[in-house]
């Protein structure tokens, strides 16, 4: 079966991968679709510290039940899945508390293990997730993961009805934030550089749009706000400085969450932190939030239909990641089809 596959940083083809046996608690899905992440670019690029080469890419992939072991009894043959790419060990703390997303043996399928860039995965059972298609396209099976990331936020930020929040940034996982949050009720402000950007941020829901090449943030935010701040920050520009802006725009009592895997330090004084109490969260993949998110799809809340700016084949995977480099304004989600 063909496959993408990063050979060495800036060294991609599509390679030809012998397909393994299905386990007993196996399925074999013949994947649908895949879409392109940050973070595959990441891994294109060697700034992916947490990835090895060579590496099958590819964590937001779904498809169709082709196969299964005989141990599998939940999942039927022809459904339409999406997969969880966390893998975690089960017996360290935060698997033991309840949170296997951070769990410390983790590994995330398309970056420390082969991922789902491929025409065949076989995956245990247990981490696919079936979809109504009468109600969705097959084709965005593979939004579930990145949406399953604004679940996660929304959970760490403690996100509420009525809860005026921040969403900085308005690519795919801005957006995914921001349309969660719609659906808890709060009222949602989002920024972005680009006007083409927060046009399709507002389209899915945002009440509030900021250039913030052409307007001072802090002052939108207070104008909104009535001085106060907003109560809930989410943070996908990731870097020192949006950091340490968040500071400045949250509220007290409020809550920030951050999800930037950078390691330059940001410049923070410690009195803002206290006080105002501030919160201040990470966010790490999902626990477990796919059938929150298949909710939202099936419901009509969530719309993966509209976060998803390209649909291309999987052997035009190059010239995708080309457009991601070259026009960010015009690419919101891209989906590849295999
Ligand atoms: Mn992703
Ligand atoms: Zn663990």
């Amino acid at each position: 079966m063909r496959a993408v596959v990063v050979e060495n940083p800036f060294e991609m083809h599509i390679a030809d991968v012998n397909l393994s046996d299905v386990k007993d608690d196996e399925v074999l899905i013949k994947v649908i679709t895949g879409g392109i992440c940050g973070s595959d670019i990441g891994i294109y690029n060697g700034t992916n510290s947490l990835a090895t080469y060579p590496r099958l890419i590819g964590h937001e992939f779904g498809g169709k039940i082709v196969k299964k072991g005989k141990d599998v009894a939940t999942i039927k043959l022809n459904d339409v899945v999406s997969v969880d790419p966390v893998r975690s060990c089960g017996h360290c703390y935060a698997c033991r508390i309840g949170r296997h997303n951070v769990c410390a043996n983790l590994e995330v399928m398309g970056v420390h293990r082969d991922g789902g860039f491929a025409e065949y995965v076989a995956t245990p059972a247990k981490f696919v997730y079936p979809l109504d298609i009468a109600k969705i396209d097959s084709r965005f099976a593979c939004l579930v993961e990145p949406y399953s990331i604004g679940v996660q936020v929304n959970h760490r930020g403690n996100v509420s009805k009525g809860d005026k929040m921040l969403v900085m940034g308005s690519g795919p996982i801005g957006i995914c934030i921001m349309q969660v949050a719609k659906s808890r009720g709060a009222s949602v402000m989002i920024t972005d550089i680009f006007d083409e950007r927060l046009a399709r941020a507002e389209d899915m829901g945002a009440d509030f749009t900021v250039n913030v090449k052409k307007v001072k943030l802090l002052d939108s935010v207070m104008d909104w706000t009535n001085k106060e701040g907003a109560m809930v920050i989410a943070d996908t520009v990731c870097s020192p400085e949006s950091f340490t802006e968040t500071l400045l725009l949250a509220c007290p009592a409020g809550r920030i969450v951050t999800l930037g895997l950078i390691d330059k330090p940001s410049k923070i004084a410690q009195v803002i932190i206290t006080k105002k109490e501030l919160d201040i969260r990470g966010s790490r993949l999902s626990n477990y939030r796919f059938p929150e998110v298949i909710e939202g799809f099936e419901s009509g809340e969530l719309t993966p239909q509209k976060l998803c700016s390209h649909v291309i084949p999987f052997t035009d995977v190059e010239k995708a990641f080309k457009l991601i480099k070259e026009h960010p304004e015009q690419v919101c989600k891209i989906v590849m089809e295999f």
